[in-house]
């Protein structure tokens, strides 16, 4: 385990207990998030290094990187990852209509073989090597592993994706610095996380499925993301909600909590989520914001 002494925002070093609680989806060990005293930033600390965190993803069943099928809360997620990807890309065209774009942590590489069908022409990274052998095989797709990013670019994005995938990185600015390499000047970065501000995290605290522990490093909102994306020289065009994520996030956290399904009131939680964040400052489940890099950088 490491300590962390530094807030990856701020830079300041007093941090308070702000929640305790488990990793339901697999070890059940004990975890700690804490907030910045300062900034109020919330992060998993002390937390798995870099190396000791892959111990934490080595179930067959962490749907991110795999096509079962099995059980409802599963259906749901394909359902809606389904969907997602066209909803992702509606986003996409909404910046450029045909482009180069670099997803960062593709997973099985659907999203990319989307966009590839649609005429753009798209790279991807992936860690998890069986994933990556995946997107490559069955998609045809060019993936990469994370080391690439420390490398020169050979060609720069207009886009560059990462779609719940910062909240799991160790090393914060170097990514986004990274980021910034491999994008083109006024390139867009589409960053989505889960919001750690939502009405579902208030109505589960320790069972919200989004702090998702210890995978989940990092647990944004809309104040931390714009302050470390703004002292990287990017500018916020727009925040959009995905308001699917609120009943899928609902339905895990329902059974972290109850040990089981019970669907009806993961519903209800799920519209009550998004019902509230209407009118409170946007602060869906789950965001996505889009950054502008600032030119000449
Ligand atoms: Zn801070």
């Amino acid at each position: 385990m490491e300590q962390i002494h530094t807030c990856a925002i701020c830079g300041k070093n007093s941090f308070s207990v702000y929640l305790e609680s488990s990793d339901y989806f697999l070890s059940k060990e004990k975890f700690t998030i804490v907030t910045c005293d300062n900034c109020e930033f919330l992060f998993l600390n002390p937390r798995p290094d870099a190396v000791e965190i892959s111990n934490y993803y080595k179930s067959e069943e962490y749907i991110s990187h795999s096509n079962t099928k099995r059980g409802v809360i599963n259906k749901v997620y394909h359902i809606v990852r389904k969907r997602n990807h066209k909803n992702k890309y509606n986003l996409i065209q909404t910046i450029k209509r045909k482009g180069t774009l670099l997803d960062i942590g593709c997973a099985t590489g659907e999203f990319l073989n989307y966009c590839k069908n649609n005429g753009w022409k798209v790279m991807g990274i992936e860690p998890d090597e069986d994933a990556q052998k995946f997107a490559k095989t069955q998609y045809n797709l060019d993936v990469f592993p994370e080391s690439l990013l420390n490398e020169a670019p050979a060609n720069k994005f207009d886009v560059i994706s990462m779609w719940h995938v910062l909240e799991h990185v160790h090393l914060l600015e170097p990514r986004i610095e990274q980021i910034k390499t491999y994008l083109q000047n006024d390139g867009v970065a589409i960053i989505a996380v889960p919001n750690a501000a939502c009405k579902d995290a208030e109505i589960y605290k320790e069972f919200w499925a989004g702090y998702d522990l210890p995978r989940h490093l990092y647990h944004f909102t809309q104040k931390s993301i714009l302050e470390l994306f703004k002292k990287n020289e990017f500018t916020l065009i727009e925040t959009i909600p995905m308001k699917f994520d609120s009943y899928y996030i609902s339905m895990l956290s329902e059974k972290y909590k109850t040990g089981k399904g019970n669907l009806v009131k993961a519903f209800l939680n799920g519209y009550i989520s998004n019902r509230w964040a209407k009118g409170n400052n946007n602060n869906y489940s789950s965001l996505i914001f889009v950054l502008k890099k600032n030119s000449g950088k």
